[in-house]
Formats: C-alpha cells, sequence, structure tokens
C-alpha cells in the first residue's frame, strides 16, 4: 500500500474520525456506495440482481475483530442463516467469511470449530465458503485452519496476498487440498519486512502467482482484481485453461469491467459485503483509491 493509502488508514481509524463516520447518517448513506445494505434482505436483493445479469456472488456479512465469545457466536450464527438464505432462494451465492469474525485472535478453537460448522451448512445448501486473508499476523492461524476445515469438508477456499513474501510458500500448502484459491494484491498496510512496500513488485507477485495458479488443475482460481493488466494476463491464460476458474471483483467498484466481462462471456463473481458493522471494510476501499476520499467528502460537505 502507498504512503497515501497508509495516511488515509492512519487518519480513519483514529477512534473519533471512526465513531463520526460509523455514527452518522451521511456516513450510513454514503457506505451504500460499496455495501448492498444492513440487512439479509438488502444483501438478497443485490445477489438476485447480480444473478440476474450472469454474475455469481459471494456474500460477506460485514465484521472482524471480535471482542468476545458472545460476539463471534453471533457472528456464525448470522452467516448460518445467510447460507438457509441462500439455499431457500436459490442464488448463485457463496460466502466470505473474517476468521477474526468468528475469533481468531480471542478464541481460536472456537473460530476453527466455527468455520467447520459453516463448512457442512454450507455442504447442505450445495455451496462453498471461502476465507478472506486479513493481517500479516494471522495468516499462519488462518492457512492452518483452512488446511484442516478443507481437509473434512472439501468445500472450502482461501484468499492469498501477492504482496506478501510468504505466499507463494504459503501456496504449496494450499494447494494440497485443492478448493477455491483467491488471489488479490492485499488491503492492510503491511510492514517492509513481510510484505513488498512498491507497486510494481506486488504486481509482478500478482502475475507470478497468477501463472502458477491458472496452470494448477486441482484448484479453482479466482482471480480477484480491478486492474487492467492483471485482468488482461488472466485472459490470456484462460484460453488454456480446460478447468473451472473465475474473476473474483467487489460490489461497487468498475461496475462497467464487471459488465463488460460478463458479456464477453468470462465467469466473474462479485463479492457483496452487507451488514451494520462496513466501517472498517469502507475504510480500505478509500485507502485503495484516494479519489474515493474526495468523493466521500464533498457528498458529507452535502456537494
Ligand atoms: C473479490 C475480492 C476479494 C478480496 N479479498 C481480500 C482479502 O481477503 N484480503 C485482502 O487483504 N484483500 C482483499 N481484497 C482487496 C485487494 O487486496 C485489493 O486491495 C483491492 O482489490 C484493490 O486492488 P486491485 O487488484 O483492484 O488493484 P489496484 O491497482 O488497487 O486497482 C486497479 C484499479 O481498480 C480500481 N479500483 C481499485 N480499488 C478501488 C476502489 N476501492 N474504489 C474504486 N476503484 C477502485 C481503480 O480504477 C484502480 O486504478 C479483495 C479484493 C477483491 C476484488
Amino acid at each position: 500500500m502507498n504512503l497515501v493509502g497508509r495516511s488515509v488508514l492512519a487518519v480513519t481509524n483514529r477512534s473519533t474520525v471512526r465513531k463520526i463516520f460509523s455514527e452518522s447518517s451521511t456516513g450510513r448513506r454514503l457506505s451504500l456506495r460499496f455495501v448492498a445494505g444492513e440487512t439479509i434482505d438488502d444483501a438478497a436483493a443485490a445477489a438476485r440482481s447480480l444473478n440476474e445479469i450472469g454474475a455469481r456472488v459471494s456474500l460477506d456479512h460485514l465484521g472482524e475483530h471480535v471482542t468476545d465469545a458472545a460476539e463471534a457466536v453471533a457472528a456464525r450464527d448470522d452467516y448460518l442463516k445467510c447460507l438457509d438464505r441462500i439455499h431457500e432462494s436459490g442464488l448463485d451465492a457463496n460466502i466470505s467469511v473474517k476468521l477474526t469474525q468468528l475469533g481468531l485472535g480471542l478464541d481460536d478453537d472456537l473460530a476453527a470449530e466455527s468455520l467447520d460448522a459453516l463448512a457442512a451448512r454450507a455442504a447442505d445448501a450445495g455451496t462453498t465458503v471461502t476465507v478472506d486473508m486479513e493481517e500479516s499476523e494471522l495468516v499462519e492461524k488462518t492457512v492452518a485452519a483452512f488446511e484442516t476445515v478443507q481437509a473434512r469438508h472439501g468445500n472450502v477456499g482461501i484468499a492469498i496476498q501477492s504482496y506478501l513474501y510468504r505466499t507463494p510458500a504459503d501456496l504449496d500448502r494450499i494447494v494440497i487440498h485443492g478448493g477455491l484459491v483467491r488471489l488479490c494484491k492485499g488491503a492492510y498496510a503491511e510492514p517492509a519486512e513481510v510484505a513488498y512496500q512498491d507497486r510494481d513488485s506486488v504486481d509482478a507477485a500478482f502475475d507470478a502467482l497468477t501463472r502458477r495458479l491458472m496452470a494448477i488443475p486441482g484448484v479453482t482460481p479466482a482471480i480477484a482484481t480491478h486492474d487492467d493488466d492483471r485482468i488482461a494476463l488472466t485472459k490470456r491464460l484462460a484460453e488454456d485453461r480446460a478447468r473451472p476458474w473465475e474473476f473474483q471483483m467487489l460490489y461497487g467498484v468498475r461496475r462497467n469491467l464487471q459488465r463488460s466481462l460478463l458479456n464477453e462471456g468470462h465467469p466473474v463473481r462479485v463479492y457483496v459485503p452487507y451488514g451494520t458493522a462496513w466501517y472498517p471494510y469502507l475504510t480500505r476501499r478509500m485507502a485503495e483509491r484516494p479519489a474515493n476520499v474526495a468523493f466521500f467528502l464533498r457528498a458529507a460537505a452535502g456537494r
């Protein structure tokens, strides 16, 4: 992440800024640029509209870094309801989940048990679970939980981040278990000890990982980016791939690009966040594209 992105996160992580933004009606209204709404009904409606234009969906019930076990259990139960809804409504959707929302870092066994429960319910609903990747200090535990639960259920995927030096070695472990592997650049402000700091290195690592993933028959590569050059490479590699793969993009980001890829016949899954805990998600979207900060400030000023 560049200096501007880091500065955006440094400001938005301050508790006063968080309070002003997350508790105001303006903040809530602005969140709708990137978040489908606060309820499962909002999420299901967005998923239905996306399915109608041919996109698959991944539903993210927003939340991360819960502070007590009750919150972690409530998050698991919300996701169980989400899986039931996917099933009942016949949506072409799976779920994406952050393990810190299920209690990782607070009670690691609880988080692993909850991921297991979600994978079991997802199997009943005929769908899958993808584990998001969070801050670098959580990667080891996240990969380990994926390994255990994927070995039991076979319907669990995981995200990997091209900015981390360790990712190629993690991929060696992950591919043994198969499943969906979502490749993204990485959205957190990480230090130089663990992550590339410059854009060119992150992009080069992304391309090397794309080449590798698209050549492995036993995994489903999910190339998660809105970057034209990365997308062009993926399209070229897809010509030689007989097995399933997909693009993944975020709700509200480059919607025209999402549609044109669908019109060209490429598989696209849209990541659809919903829920009341939208603030940290929104700040990462602002850090990725400082123009979003200007958009929010203008809207907040009523212009
Ligand atoms: C489906 C999906 C799942 C993800 N899951 C994870 C995860 O589990 N862990 C994690 O760390 N990160 C995750 N990310 C975020 C990812 O790591 C990047 O931070 C984010 O996708 C921006 O990188 P980019 O590849 O689009 O490239 P960039 O070079 O950042 O962007 C390329 C172009 O896309 C557009 N764009 C990108 N971001 C925005 C934005 N916020 N608003 C408006 N336009 C934008 C701009 O036109 C930009 O020039 C996920 C991303 C996607 C698409």
